[in-house]
């Protein structure tokens, strides 16, 4: 099984009229003007994951700190997912500062959601240490919904939407919130490497790192240094489509030195104990 937990839909609807929304929020302005954006509707995905072989996806639109435009979002994957049940799984996307947020998360709960997210706590602008981030965070523990994160490194090369939000701040949340599934995007912004450390180890338990964007920043090698790590068990398959195709993901995994049984928990076997568990409210 193929099952890929990050991958990003925009509904036509609002790509149409996307220019309304660039003036009133930076920090999506700053993503869709970015030469890689691409925007994908719920068939461009399915057209793609019949190419590439893969069974299912875990699909999200793209949160932003305008709170109806995340309704609006959550409101199309919703409908793809439920035209489409054998292959797509919604994720609500919410601004954590909105008072209407834990009524979105319910809503979009009650219309099956399996998690919340992909929120950008740098792009949002909402703080991991601050109120509304332990508000969310006791939702989504409370409905046993994963969380899943944008986190990058601080270091390295720039890309749009990179922040400065630092893997202290994801390992702090986790540390705090230690009931919570998370998932931090993009190998966690590097803080995978700090599962070397016993007590970092204990601490992010229950953090899951996806591999959204990987080949754009690792070398195929991190598969087997997770694997060294020992967290391959929370290595979660994940193309942040239509930034990249499965395509080039699979192909590293081919090259990357990993058995069949490690290339089959990375692959879905390690999502589907996450997602394909019932989840129901
Ligand atoms: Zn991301």
């Amino acid at each position: 099984m193929l099952l890929d937990v990050h991958v990003h839909l925009f509904p036509p609807a609002v790509v149409e009229r996307i220019e309304k929304y660039l003036v009133k929020d930076e920090f999506l302005a700053q993503i869709c003007s970015s030469p890689r954006q691409k925007y994908a509707s719920a068939e461009d995905l399915l057209a793609e994951m019949d190419k590439c072989g893969v069974d299912k996806a875990v699909i999200s639109g793209f949160a932003s700190s305008d709170q109806g435009l995340c309704r609006e979002m959550n409101d199309y994957v919703l409908d793809a997912a439920r035209a489409n049940p054998q292959k797509l799984m919604p994720m609500a996307v919410v601004y954590p500062l909105d008072p209407g947020m834990e009524k979105e998360i319910q809503r979009c709960h009650e219309a099956g959601a399996v998690g919340v997210g992909e929120l950008f706590p740098w792009g949002q602008k909402f703080d991991l240490e601050g109120r509304e981030a332990g508000k969310l965070a006791s939702i989504c523990q409370q409905r046993n919904l994963p969380l899943l994160l944008h986190i990058n490194e601080i270091v390295g090369h720039y890309y749009a939407g990179k922040g400065d939000v630092s893997i202290k701040e994801a390992a702090n949340f986790a540390a705090k919130y230690p009931e919570l599934t998370l998932i931090y995007a993009h190998w966690g912004g590097g803080l995978l490497f700090y599962e070397l450390m016993p007590e970092l180890k204990e601490q992010l338990q229950n953090v899951y790192y996806d591999t959204a964007a990987s080949p754009f920043l690792y070398h195929k090698n991190i598969y087997r240094v997770a694997r060294e790590i020992g967290i391959l068990h929370k290595v979660l398959f994940a193309t942040d489509y239509p930034l990249l195709s499965p395509r080039r993901y699979l192909r590293e995994l081919e090259e990357a030195g990993l058995t069949d049984h490690e290339l089959a928990m990375i692959k879905g076997e390690n999502a589907a104990k996450l997602f394909l568990a019932s989840r129901r409210p």
